[in-house]
């Protein structure tokens, strides 16, 4: 049996959904009243991927912030994996989504020198006062070099599992 342990981040503006994101992720709930936390946090989930292989999730989440920050180089080490989530209600989240693929790829590299793999989520598409297109979504997707974009919604328990799934799976074969 092989166990991998993986570090995943996730970044994002301010009350897109991350928190809540890791929460169902992990326990399997949406708790609306879910406390923001300060500074670095991170959970971890165990994955019976295989036969073979177990994978230790750890995904770090960084709270408390309204708007891009440039994230201190610390966070990002050993990173193996990234989230960016936006709300598909908020352009201007969406706009951050540059901002932060740029600042993880000056930061986090695999050791052979790659971008680590990143997955965008545009998260709350439950909503009925969507912003931004899927049009739009993939465009930048492709431009910005992320392994694939899928919608969620956190709060409908919608594409959660399956975005990590994608991830860790694009993980493994790299
Ligand atoms: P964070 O600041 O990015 O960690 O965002 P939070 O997890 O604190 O969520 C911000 C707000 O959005 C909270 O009120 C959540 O209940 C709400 N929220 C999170 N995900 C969803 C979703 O998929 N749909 C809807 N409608 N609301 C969501």
């Amino acid at each position: 049996m092989t166990e991998h342990l993986m570090k995943i981040l996730i970044v994002g503006d301010g009350n897109v959904g991350k928190s809540s994101f890791v929460h169902r992720y992990v326990n399997g709930q949406f708790n609306k009243m879910y406390k923001m936390t300060v500074g670095v946090d991170f959970s971890v989930k165990l994955l019976h991927w295989s036969d073979k292989e177990k994978v230790r999730v750890q995904l770090w989440d960084v709270a408390g912030q309204e708007r891009f920050i440039s994230m201190s180089r610390i966070y990002y080490k050993g990173a193996s994996g990234c989230v960016i989530m936006f709300d598909v209600s908020s352009s201007s989240s969406f706009l951050s989504c540059r901002h932060w693929k740029q600042d993880l790829d000056n930061k986090a590299m695999l050791p052979n020198g790659d971008p680590i793999p990143c997955i965008l989520l545009a998260n709350k598409c439950d909503l009925a006062q969507r912003v931004v297109s899927a049009d739009s979504i993939n465009t930048f997707s492709k431009a910005n070099g992320f392994v694939t974009w899928m919608e969620t919604s956190v709060k409908e328990n919608k594409n959660v599992g399956e975005a990590m799934r994608r991830l860790v799976q694009e993980i493994l074969s790299t």
